[in-house]
């Protein structure tokens, strides 16, 4: 008992100090591969009582048993370590090309004529995870997951399969359609002569070509049920769904309805929300029941009945889509007895934009198209009274309407942030994300919601179709390996009926210096004309991805210096500046001509005469 306390005593500090030094020379000789042991000082070996010479042997003997014990623990350890990773590793690289034996595997049809299929893969049968009897509703893993169903998630979605062809994508969108385009929404959808327009939401662009707002037809989609199963992988679109919560170190995200759904990789495309005016969100049931926010499929049926059943549609708002639904509604008003209004507190339409001379000639525009336009207008406060909405405005005047439309900005979406702990924009909302709009390790964000940092111009937030699809393309590729940095200056359009458009590119505000170069427009000056010989009428697509050449003077002759044209603003471009430096371009009523407008912003220099500059759009030339 004695000789067992005694040597305990001897040893417990012994054990102590060797165990820590154990650990740093397993350490030390996993990353130096050197023998570290000898050249510790005793000092550091012991906290206790030193022993005599004898106990020094003892003590000799013991470390070295400790080191060697300790050493191998700490080999089985990392051994073990890697074995458990490789394994992970292994089990989801498996999981794609697991299929349920019992069902029949079918190929999305439509999608071959889209993307090249690859030659498949031989399937493995993994019946302990999909009981064939279990009805499967939706996958629960999804190597790919995207949260959103618009524009940005359908851009990734192929990206991700032009690069990784048998991949598995799964959409998740609260909406009840598949991936759609917003812009004809308030563009073309409101000028078509098909009374069917609202069902079909097949539409005549402006060139006369018909086609649908939606990218691809139902048959280009796998079933969700299906996407663990199809050979090739797909694309499959879960409708109605809202993701409430992002699990992102357990890789998993959970619906309103508690399903929870695993994944590798996870885009967040989640855009945004129509913003209302507080006015309105107090005014109470009435009016609400008569308030349009206006940006989704629902919102296009809904304000398409409302203007067939009111006499009276006021739209709040000046940019550019209360400006465009007020030349829709207008030219509706045309040929019933509808009452069109559009008032905001700018001074013309579009007034953050153009520079005021081009804001007060697009107001007098949208008036031509039969719209009331009440400029400088703040509203003050918004009742229901004998069945009409009453808007109060702060000068006194009153404005009596059967029905208001709010377009008075967008809400970034960014309710995921809280639940992933995603950083969001305190300037500019949105998630914070890296040059290869990456959030975290394996999430990224594209479109409406990103907001990322612009080489040129600094950290921004866009809310441009053109954006959505290219950021959403670069998030795709980057979920498959690219790491490619998001160098793309994107444009936006806006189109005021068929015959007056613009195309916008980098900070276009309209506080900032602006030089403005017009020409005469002719009959081709048009966004019809435009998309007629570049035979698209999304522009962003029509825009090709070529690089403009160097900025040098048109060759053709010098054309006569055009006269200040007080009210005629046919077609132009306007330069925006800071600091000297061009950092916005506008294209009024020229088209095609984006790269040369890129590549002006992306050189960053100052130009001493910005008449020289414009002539590379050649606009006298026509
Ligand atoms: C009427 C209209 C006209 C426009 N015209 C133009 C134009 O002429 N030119 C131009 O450049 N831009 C235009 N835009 C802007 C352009 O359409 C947007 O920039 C683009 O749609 C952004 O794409 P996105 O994929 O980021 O977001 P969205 O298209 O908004 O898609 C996001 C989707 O995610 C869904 N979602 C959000 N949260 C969740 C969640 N938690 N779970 C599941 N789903 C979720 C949303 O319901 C939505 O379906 C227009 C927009 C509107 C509304």
């Amino acid at each position: 008992m004695w000789t067992c306390k005694n040597l305990w005593k001897k040893l417990a500090p012994l054990a102590r100090s060797s165990s820590t030094l154990c650990r740093q020379n397993a350490r030390g000789v996993l990353l130096n591969n050197e023998r570290r042991l000898p050249l510790v000082p005793q000092a550091h070996m012991s906290s206790g009582t030193p022993g005599s010479g004898g106990d020094n042997n003892l003590y000799y003997l013991l470390v070295g048993a400790t080191c060697v014990g300790g050493g191998f623990y700490a080999y089985r350890t990392i051994k073990g370590d890697k074995e458990r990773y490789q394994e992970r590793i292994n089990e989801i690289a498996s999981r794609p090309n697991k299929v349920v034996p019992e069902q029949p595997i079918t190929e999305a049809p439509g999608e071959q004529a889209a993307e090249t299929p690859q030659a498949a893969e031989p399937a493995t049968v993994a019946p302990a995870e999909v009981p064939a009897s279990t009805p499967v509703e939706f996958p629960s893993h999804a190597p790919y997951l995207l949260i959103g169903g618009g524009t940005a998630s359908f851009a990734a979605a192929r990206s991700i399969r032009a690069r990784d062809p048998g991949a598995r994508v799964l959409i998740i969108t609260d909406e009840p359609d598949l991936p759609y385009m917003r812009p004809p929404l308030s563009k073309e959808l409101w000028f078509s002569d098909d009374p069917s327009v609202v069902d079909t939401l097949r539409f005549k662009q402006w060139n006369g070509k018909e086609r649908s707002i939606y990218f691809q037809p139902p048959s280009f989609y796998v079933s969700p049920q299906d996407l663990e199963k199809v050979e090739n992988g797909g694309v499959a679109v879960l409708t109605g769904k809202k993701v409430v919560h992002m699990d992102v170190r357990g890789n998993k995200v959970t619906l309103s309805d508690d399903t929870e759904i695993s994944y590798d990789k996870c885009l967040i495309a989640t855009g945004g929300i129509p913003r209302n005016l507080q006015v309105i969100e107090r005014a109470g049931e009435e009016v609400t029941k008569r308030t349009t926010l206006f940006r989704k499929v629902e919102d296009f049926k809904a304000l398409d009945k409302v203007s067939r059943d009111t006499k009276s549609i006021t739209i709040i708002g000046g940019g550019f889509l209360g400006s465009e639904l007020a030349c829709a509604l207008g030219r509706r008003s045309a040929d019933s007895d509808l009452e069109v209004i559009q008032m905001f507190p700018e001074k013309g339409n579009m007034g953050k934009v153009l520079p005021e001379y081009l804001s007060n000639w697009t107001t007098a525009k949208v008036k031509s198209e039969g719209v009331a336009v009440i400029t400088e207008a703040l509203v003050k406060a918004v009742s229901f009274k004998d069945g009409k909405v009453e808007i109060k405005l702060k000068d006194g005047r009153v404005v009596k309407t059967d029905h208001i439309v709010a377009a008075v900005g967008l809400e970034p979406s960014v309710e995921l942030a809280k639940s992933a702990g995603l950083e969001v924009d305190s300037d500019f909302g949105g998630f914070r994300v890296n040059a290869e709009l990456q959030a975290r390790s394996n999430i990224w964000v594209a479109g409406d919601a990103a907001c990322f940092y612009d080489i040129r111009l600094g950290r921004r937030r866009v809310e441009h179709h053109d954006h959505a699809v290219v950021s959403g393309r670069l998030a795709g590729e980057n979920m498959t390996g690219a790491n490619k940095p998001y160098w793309h200056q994107s444009m936006f359009w806006s189109d005021l009926g068929p015959d007056v458009g613009y195309e916008a590119i980098g900070i276009v505000d309209s506080s900032l210096p602006t030089v403005g170069v017009f020409a005469k427009a002719t009959a081709k000056d048009t966004p019809k004309a435009a998309t007629e010989k570049s035979g698209t009428g999304i522009r962003s697509e029509s825009e090709t991805e070529g690089t403009a050449s160097s900025p040098v003077a048109s060759s053709t002759p010098e054309p006569p210096p055009v006269p200040e044209q007080k009210d005629n603003y046919g077609k132009g471009v306007i330069f925006y500046l800071r600091d000297k430096v061009v950092v916005g371009i506008i294209l009024w009523n020229v088209f095609n001509r984006m790269p040369v407008a890129r590549k002006i912003i992306k050189d960053g220099e100052e130009h001493a005469d910005l008449n020289e500059v414009a002539k590379l759009f050649n606009i006298h030339d026509d």
